[in-house]
């Protein structure tokens, strides 16, 4: 599916979790090809993935969703070294390492993702978040400048405050 799709020479290509269910180095190839493909034809690429390994390798801007809302935005190089919002900082938190120390159990996000109806009031992560406030199960966090470089966070209570 993804050969048929780049032999049409899109100018914009999105790719919906084009590695998932692929051993690693699967994966590594498709991503090669995609960053290849990239600089010879000049194309765009949306990719949409729960694997932030993957999306390291291939990124040059990050936006995060959780519960179909943006939560944070920023290019991958201060995103992936500088999250601002908690959920980000868990996902990254739950990516495996080789460098650091042997782990008994890979580390998870507890609690499940909101009903797909959605949130009506407050931050949909409020349920799931250690750094969750009051104002947070009543006022939903917009999205907005964070300090320093370009980057958005939607919290009311950003990792750096
Ligand atoms: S707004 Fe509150 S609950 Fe939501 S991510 Fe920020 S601190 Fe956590």
């Amino acid at each position: 599916m993804i050969g048929m799709s780049l032999l049409c020479d899109p100018a914009l290509l999105i790719a919906d979790e084009p590695t998932t269910a692929l051993d690693v180095t699967v994966q590594a190839q498709i991503i090669d090809v995609l960053r290849t493909m990239r600089a010879e034809s000049r194309m765009a690429i949306v990719l949409v993935s729960h694997d932030l390994g993957v999306v390291a390798g291939l990124a040059d801007r990050i936006l995060v969703m959780y519960a179909g809302r943006v939560v944070e935005s920023a290019s991958a190089a201060l995103l992936l070294r500088h999250a601002e919002h908690p959920y980000t900082a868990a996902l990254l938190k739950c990516v495996p390492s080789l460098l650091g120390p042997r782990l008994e159990r890979m580390a998870s996000i507890p609690g499940s993702p909101p009903a797909a109806a959605g949130i009506e009031v407050g931050c949909a992560f409020a349920p799931r978040c250690p750094r969750a406030q009051p104002r947070c199960q009543t006022e939903r966090p917009l999205l907005r400048k964070a300090s320093g470089p370009p980057h958005q966070v939607a919290c009311h209570y950003p990792l750096s405050a």
